[in-house]
């Protein structure tokens, strides 16, 4: 089995501009392909799991975030990052897309992304890792079972987000990706 690094995506791998789902608005955050590759140096296989509720509101289109991602691939390779593989959840309750607007397994906070990508992709969640910039990402985590998480944030974590994961969990708080690096 396969330990993954498991990535958010907006405010993790590029900026969080809200509803990115072109690549003219994609902008990575400092020092993204240096932290990827050294999780595959480590051999984590890196895997981004990201709720694009986008979809659901009509903001762009599923084809849209697969061209984007195609492209963010096509940077990943030229980087010497190998496959990155992605995981996205379209839905959301209140969307206006009819097919999208419904209560799903896979938004985040939910594990549905993670339980997924570990069947397909043969992971051992309890040795993975998670990094987001969302405490929903850290949910996410613990309710997959994964042990250790990266909190990318200026914010302080709470003692009710603290007591919302299990004791178990070790989440490191961070401001920027190179702290990362450190305790990987
Ligand atoms: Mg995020
Ligand atoms: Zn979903």
């Amino acid at each position: 089995m396969k330990k993954a690094f498991f990535l958010d995506r907006d405010g993790v791998v590029n900026v969080d501009h809200g509803y990115v789902g072109h690549y003219e608005n994609f902008e990575y955050l400092d020092g993204i392909f240096s932290l990827i590759l050294y999780a595959q140096e480590m051999d984590y296989l890196p895997v981004i799991v990201t709720n694009q509720s986008g979809i659901a509101r009509g903001l762009y289109s599923e084809d849209d975030f697969v061209a984007l991602m195609a492209k963010v691939q096509q940077d990943f390779t030229a980087n010497g990052i190998g496959e990155v593989a992605v995981y996205f959840c379209p839905h959301h309750q209140e969307g206006n897309v009819e097919r999208y607007a419904v209560s799903c397994t896979c938004r985040k906070p939910k594990p549905g992304m993670m339980i997924r990508a570990a069947a397909e992709l043969n992971i051992d969640l309890a040795n993975s890792i998670m990094i987001g910039d969302s405490w929903r990402d850290i949910e996410a985590a613990d309710s997959a079972g994964i042990q250790k998480s990266f909190y990318l944030s200026n914010s302080p974590v709470t003692p009710a987000q603290s007591r919302s994961i299990s004791t178990s969990h070790n989440v490191y708080h961070v401001n920027d990706l190179d702290e990362v690096k450190a305790v990987l």
